[in-house]
C-alpha cells in the first residue's frame, strides 16, 4: 500500500536527525523564554540555571518545571514571550479541571499547529478528495480551530458544524457526504447511537474515518465507534498549553500516537519525585515546545499519565508514540484508598455489553467513601423486572470488582436518562470536600 504523509521528509527522518533538530531548537527556545518571559527567568535563576548550561536536549532536565498553578499565577500575560501586537489568536482550556487559561499564537504558531492537524489527517487516510465535518466546538476550545485549520492546509472540502444539533449534524453528513469526522469520542458515540436510531447502518453512512480526541477514550469504545460507523477512528491529542489538538496523532497501526517531535520535546516523569523515566515507564507526561513563538512552555507539567515507544511503525514515520493516556493525575479517584480512572470503568461496561453512557458518584458519609455508578441499560437490556434489573446489577458489580478490587453499588437506569456529551464528557461527580 502506498503510504501518504503530510511532510513526509519530517515525519520520516531518521531519529538521530531529530535528536539532532530537537537539539538546535531548545539551546535557541531557551534563550527566547529566558529573554523575554520574566516569570520563567525567575524560574532558572532560583534554579540555578543559565541560557548556556543547555547545549542540547541532554541538558533539559536542569530546566525547571512549569505546572498550571504556574499558568494560573502568570494569568493572563505572565508567559507571553512576544509583544501582543505580533500574536494573532487567543485560545482557552475547556476548564474541565475547574481552572481555565489562555495561550496566545503569532501567525507563524498558527500555522505550525495546523501543520500538526494536517499531519493527523492525511495519517487518517484522508486528502484533498475528503469532505471534512469538524464537529469539535469552535470558539476558545482549540478542537474546532485546530482540525478546521489542519483540513484547510491538506485542501480537505471543510464542513464548520462545530459541536451540538445532533440532527442537521447527520443531515450535512448525509447529504454532503462527509468521509471524515472530527470530534470527541463522546461526541461521537452519541453522533453513532442516533443515527443506529434512524436506522442508518454502517454501509449507508458515508464517513470512512475519524480523529476523535480531547479526551480519554477506550479501546473499547473505539472499536464500538469504529463497527457503528463502519469507520476507522483515531486518536489525536493536545492540550490548549501546547496550541491544541495535534501534539500527537495516531497513524493506520493505531497502537498509539506519533508525537511532533519536531516541534515537541516530551519527557515521562514520575509525578511525585520529578525524575525522569526511562523510555517505557508509566509516569506523567512532560512537553517542551520547541517552536512556539507566543506561549513557549518549556518542561509543562500535563498531569496526564502515559507510556512512550520508540518502537519502529509499519506507518513509516520515526515519531515516538506516546499511548492513550489513560486519565490525569486529577482524574483519577481515590477511593477506600483503591486508586480509581474512570477508563477502567468505561473498558467494564463495554466489555458487559453495556453503552459508555454513565456517572460516577463519590461522597463521603460518616468518614466512609460511597462509590456509585448510574449506568445506562439499552433499550435491548431494558426491563421493569426488578429481580432481574438486582441480578444484571450484582454481575456488573462484580465484573468492577474484578477490575477494580474495590465494589461500587451499580444502579441501572433507564434508556436515555443520562445527558449526551456533543464536548468532553463529565464522567465524575465526587461530592467529598477533600480539600
Ligand atoms: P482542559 O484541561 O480544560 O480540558 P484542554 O481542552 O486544553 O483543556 O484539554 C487538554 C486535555 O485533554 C489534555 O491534557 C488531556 O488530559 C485531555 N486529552 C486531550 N486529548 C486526549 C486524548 N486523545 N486522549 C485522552 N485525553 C486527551
Ligand atoms: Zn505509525
Amino acid at each position: 500500500m502506498e503510504k501518504h504523509y503530510y511532510q513526509k521528509e519530517i515525519e520520516t527522518m531518521p531519529v538521530e536527525d531529530i535528536k539532532k533538530l530537537q537539539s538546535e531548537k531548545l539551546v535557541k527556545q531557551v534563550r527566547h523564554v529566558y529573554d523575554n518571559v520574566p516569570y520563567y527567568r525567575n524560574l532558572m535563576d532560583e534554579k540555578g540555571v543559565k541560557p548556556e548550561d543547555i547545549h542540547g536536549i541532554e541538558d533539559l532536565h536542569k530546566l525547571p518545571f512549569l505546572t498550571k498553578a504556574d499558568l494560573r499565577d502568570a494569568y493572563p500575560y505572565g508567559l507571553l514571550a512576544k509583544p501582543l501586537s505580533e500574536c494573532v489568536r487567543i485560545h482557552s482550556t475547556s476548564g474541565t479541571t475547574g481552572r481555565r487559561v489562555v495561550a496566545f499564537y503569532t501567525q507563524n504558531d498558527v500555522d505550525l499547529w495546523e501543520d500538526c492537524c494536517a499531519r493527523a489527517i492525511v495519517a487518517a487516510g484522508c486528502g484533498k478528495e475528503d469532505v471534512c465535518q469538524v464537529a469539535y466546538g469552535y470558539g476558545l476550545f482549540t478542537g474546532g480551530a485546530g482540525l478546521h485549520g489542519g483540513s484547510h492546509k491538506v485542501g480537505s472540502l471543510t464542513l464548520p458544524m462545530s459541536s451540538g444539533n445532533t440532527e442537521r449534524q447527520i443531515q450535512f453528513m448525509m447529504d454532503l457526504n462527509a468521509t471524515l469526522l472530527c470530534c470527541t469520542p463522546s461526541y461521537a458515540a452519541y453522533i453513532s447511537e442516533s443515527l443506529k436510531e434512524q436506522g442508518y447502518k454502517p454501509e449507508d453512512i458515508p464517513l470512512k474515518a475519524g480523529i476523535f480526541g480531547a479526551e480519554p477514550w477506550t479501546e473499547e469504545m473505539r472499536h464500538q465507534i469504529e463497527e457503528t460507523l463502519g469507520i476507522k477512528a483515531y486518536d489525536i491529542y493536545g492540550l490548549t498549553e501546547t496550541s491544541g489538538p495535534g501534539v500527537s496523532f495516531e497513524c493506520e497501526e493505531q497502537t498509539g500516537m506519533h508525537i511532533n517531535e519536531d516541534h515537541f520535546l516530551a519527557e515521562i516523569i514520575d509525578p511525585d519525585t520529578g525524575e525522569v523515566l526511562p523510555e517505557g515507564e508509566k509516569g506523567e507526561l512532560v512537553f517542551t515546545a520547541l517552536d512556539k513563538e507566543a506561549f513557549p512552555l518549556l518542561r509543562y507539567r500535563t498531569r496526564d499519565i502515559c507510556v512512550l515507544s520508540r518502537k519502529k511503525c509499519s506507518c513509516g514515520r520515526t515519531f515516538i508514540k506516546m499511548a492513550k493516556p489513560m486519565g490525569r493525575t486529577d482524574d483519577m479517584l481515590i477511593i477506600r484508598g483503591v486508586n480509581v480512572f474512570p477508563s477502567q470503568i468505561e473498558t467494564v461496561l463495554l466489555n458487559e455489553g453495556y453503552q459508555p453512557n454513565y456517572q460516577i458518584i463519590v461522597d463521603r458519609v460518616n468518614n466512609n467513601d460511597t462509590f456509585e455508578i448510574n449506568v445506562e441499560m439499552n433499550p435491548e437490556q431494558f426491563t421493569d423486572k426488578v429481580s432481574e434489573i438486582l441480578a444484571m446489577e450484582k454481575s456488573l458489580a462484580n465484573a468492577m470488582k474484578t477490575m477494580l478490587g474495590i465494589n461500587p453499588a451499580i444502579h441501572l437506569v433507564a434508556p436515555k436518562s443520562i445527558t449526551r456529551s456533543e464536548g468532553k464528557a463529565v464522567r465524575v461527580v465526587d461530592k467529598r470536600k477533600l480539600i
